[in-house]
């Protein structure tokens, strides 16, 4: 049997590196688990904006705010350099239709205390001189950040394991043990149990595989997504741009897009990245086909058309590599950052979709709050698990 800990992390991605980093600032023994290597997940699979400009004004842009607040902290307080660079970003205005719900977003994401302006036609090609001619606006939000995920991972890891913490790689979690009373009393890994009275539960998409262990049911499906990666070339975009109609792809509704039928059928809509390399990343794509990670060429080549419409410059940079990752969607497109009431000492922190990075200080901080006994840096009612009975339950009252 391995030693015991004061919490088990189960997840090396970057929820949970960064929760392993916050419990062991807090001076706790903790130990990491993942069946592969850090970062072995989506964390290695997908962009690396930190964004509120893409979030419901309110609870969720609030707390993005708070996360990139910390992400300031952290650049200073991590050692190993993560790439952060904050330099705002933009959403691309197509049409009349999308100006308007765009200048509604806008006020409202301002009223709610987010950096954002409406950019007017004169000045977006002063802002992005390569971007297409009939491009109306940009929507600008100047607090948003980008970064590198998997650098962010082992930022986070390092710091954790010069504070003490134990990272165990290859080691698969079986599931999670309790004991007589019900409460948690370890994992059951391939190669024995690990005992510890807390256990965080950190898995990404293949979470409600441990939570089933002890009868817990997570919402938490994979949402597929597909990233292009070009070669090193001129600088085509100066930040972050995506088209507004992205905000369509995630949440659904709001207004239309004119586009042919195959980028909403696969949820294409363009996010172009550059990175500190030269090279820069177009997303993305939103399906959900289970726990497929293949990348389809179909998908592919329409993700490069959406963004040559963006970006016409770029028909002739070649793309030098592709790769898909699974987000942790949930219905409510809110994590889950909650312990179990029912089994004391179990706590979850997952369903980030495709927030994850960007959430994941916040997450870490949050759960080790909750475990230290401290209070909470945000409201965590409406991260809650027991809001999915809820809802359940208020649905069946009303039928
Ligand atoms: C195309 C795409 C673009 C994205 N862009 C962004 C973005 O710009 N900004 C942003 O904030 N988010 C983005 N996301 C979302 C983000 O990538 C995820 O929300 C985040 O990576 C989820 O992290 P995680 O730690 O929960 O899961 P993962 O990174 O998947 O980590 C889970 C870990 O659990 C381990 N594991 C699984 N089962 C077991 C077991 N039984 N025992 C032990 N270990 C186990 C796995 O090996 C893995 O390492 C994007 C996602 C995609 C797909």
């Amino acid at each position: 049997m391995s030693r015991g800990a004061d919490v088990i992390v189960v997840g090396g991605g970057v929820i949970g590196s960064a929760v392993t980093y916050y419990l062991a600032k807090e001076g706790l023994d903790v130990c990491l688990v993942d069946r592969g290597d850090v970062a072995s997940g989506t964390s290695s699979a997908c962009d690396g904006n930190v964004l509120a400009t893409d979030k419901e004004p309110g609870f969720d842009s609030q707390m993005t705010l708070k996360s990139q607040l910390l992400f300031r902290d952290l650049q200073e307080e991590l050692s190993y350099d993560f790439e952060y660079r904050q330099r705002g970003s933009t959403l691309a205005v197509e049409d009349e239709e999308q100006e308007k719900v765009a200048r509604d977003w806008v006020s409202r994401q301002v009223a709610a205390g987010l950096p954002m302006r409406y950019v007017e036609r004169e000045e977006v090609h002063d802002l992005e001189p390569m971007i297409a001619d009939d491009i109306i606006g940009l929507v600008e939000c100047a607090s948003d950040l980008s970064l590198n995920p998997m650098a962010l991972v082992f930022a986070f890891v390092h710091a954790a394991e010069s504070l003490g913490a134990r990272i165990m790689r290859f080691r698969e979690v079986k599931g999670i043990l309790r004991d007589a009373k019900g409460a948690v009393k370890g994992v059951d890994t391939a190669e024995g149990p690990i005992e510890s009275k807390r256990v965080v539960l950190s898995a990404g998409v293949w979470s409600p595989f441990i939570a089933k262990t002890v009868g817990v049911d997570l919402p938490v499906i994979p949402r597929k997504g597909a990233i292009l990666v070009s070669e090193r070339t001129f600088v085509v975009g100066r930040r972050k741009v995506m088209e507004f109609g992205y905000l369509m792809t995630k949440f659904g509704g709001g207004c239309s897009r004119k586009v042919e039928p195959d980028m909403d059928k696969y949820g294409i809509a363009m996010v172009f990245e550059p990175t500190p390399h030269g090279n820069f990343l177009i997303g993305s794509s939103r399906e959900f086909v289970g726990f497929d990670r293949t990348c389809t060429s179909e998908v592919l080549t329409l993700m490069a058309r959406r963004a040559i419409r963006f970006f016409p410059a770029i028909k002739d940079v070649k793309v030098i590599r592709s790769y898909a990752g699974l987000r942790p969607y949930t219905p409510d497109h809110l994590p889950i950052v909650s312990p179990v009431d029912r089994i004391p000492g179990l706590y979850i922190a997952t369903g980030h979709e495709g927030d994850g990075i960007g959430l994941s200080p916040i997450t870490g901080k949050v759960i080790s709050e909750m475990i230290t006994g401290k209070p909470t840096s945000i409201s965590v009612e409406p991260l809650r698990l027991d809001r999915f009975e809820k809802k359940a339950a208020g649905a069946k009252t009303t039928a």
